[in-house]
């Protein structure tokens, strides 16, 4: 129900189903990547370089909370600037305070068990998939995505502070692009995929106990739970 992308996207591909209408290939664009600021200046700013990104999109909600760091509000529009990366802002990437809240108000609490966890991280990342796709339709025509993926650039990055992309929403957002506009491949450039330290923290975020068909997400089961 929540998945109806080909209208949402106002895709002209005519098809009896909706989800597998697919905007046209990009004429620069191959590859969208996934970021965290999660780490050095140093660290980030070189994976950038190392992987030839020239673009970053920052798809947090707040751009100016205490831990940003080297991210912090216009202190990482003007350290893109120096390194010679475009940077942009795009607030309707970035999943709502509601959203947020809904899921800590559950993760957050002492004695929640794993598999409410589980159940409040599923419900976010549907929600955030549903919000992108359905709500906001962030692919539609003149859209700031949209014309950034039909630019000049060849390799893009989608920030946000979540150190695993299994963690973050920008799993989903980079799934949902390249289910949908055709020869765009994915990349995660975390800390263990660039040479750096992979994140050490054990994630209640992990589990997904249903798939997100239009990121092309499966469901990651908790072991011992049975399947619904
Ligand atoms: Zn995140």
């Amino acid at each position: 129900m929540p998945e109806q992308l080909g209208i949402a996207f106002g895709t002209p591909v005519p098809t009896a189903d909706s989800t597998r209408a697919r905007l046209p290939r990009p004429p620069s664009l191959a590859t969208v990547c996934g970021i965290s600021c999660g780490m050095s200046a140093r660290h980030f700013f070189g994976t950038l370089e190392a992987e030839r990104v020239t673009m970053l999109v920052d798809t947090r909600q707040t751009t100016t909370y205490r831990d940003a760091r080297f991210a912090h509000g216009d202190d990482l529009a003007y350290a893109c600037e120096r390194h010679d990366v475009g940077y942009a802002h795009i607030a309707e990437l970035a999943p709502t305070a509601d959203l947020r809240a809904a899921y800590h108000k559950v993760a957050d609490g002492k004695s929640a068990a794993r598999e409410e966890r589980a159940v409040a991280w599923t419900a976010f990342l549907k929600g955030y998939a549903r919000l992108v796709s359905t709500d906001r339709k962030v692919l539609r025509e003149g859209s700031p995505l949209r014309d950034l993926l039909y630019g000049p650039h060849e390799r893009i990055a989608f920030l946000c502070a979540c150190q695993h992309h299994e963690d973050c929403h920008r799993r989903v957002l980079l799934g949902m692009i390249a289910k949908h506009v055709d020869g765009i491949a994915v990349a995660h450039l975390g800390p263990e995929n660039v040479g750096g330290i992979a994140p050490s923290l054990k994630s209640p975020r992990r589990y997904l106990l249903e798939p997100i068909p239009s990121a092309d997400i499966p469901a990651s089961r908790m072991p011992g739970r049975r399947a619904s």
